[in-house]
């Protein structure tokens, strides 16, 4: 859709966003601008600016919706499994605890990677934070947490 990335100053795009696409492409890891690039530059670290075309993706405020959107996921699944293998075999607890515990450790680090994608997609086509090309900095250089004094206090 997009093969010519307009961009603007520090690494934001300008120009159309499609939710959609952009989710797709967050959910298969990848740019959510270009699609090419890569999101993660491990785990779950965002990588700053898309190693393909160069859009900033530092902005994304994830934080713990991925987690939150990924445990409804797979607790739904599990639970669901879970209920009916019950109902129809009432296999021994052990044989539960063996399947379900591994499985469900399984299903959450598999699912975590594509619902943060979709989600920080989601943030840059909804032009969420500081996404926005034509916003002003939501923070700028000179907010500084508090610390500690001298003193310890
Ligand atoms: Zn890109």
């Amino acid at each position: 859709m997009q093969d010519r990335v307009e961009h603007h100053f520090d690494g934001r795009s300008t120009g159309e966003r499609s939710v959609l696409n952009a989710m797709l492409r967050g959910a298969l890891l990848k740019c959510p601008a270009c699609g090419i690039g890569a999101m993660f530059h491990r785990y779950l670290k965002v990588s700053d600016h898309c190693p393909h075309c160069g859009e900033a993706l530092h902005y994304h405020r994830a934080d713990d919706a991925p987690p939150y959107f990924t445990i409804v996921i797979v607790g739904h699944v599990i639970v669901s499994l879970v209920l009916s293998l019950e109902m129809a075999y009432r296999p021994a607890l052990w044989i539960h605890a063996a399947l379900w515990l591994p499985l469900t450790v399984i299903l959450t680090l598999l699912a975590l990677p594509p619902i943060k994608g979709a989600l920080v997609a989601l943030q840059w086509a909804l032009l969420m934070h500081g996404f926005d090309p034509n916003a002003k900095e939501e923070m700028d250089d000179s907010y500084e947490p508090a610390l500690p004094d001298d003193k310890g206090t």
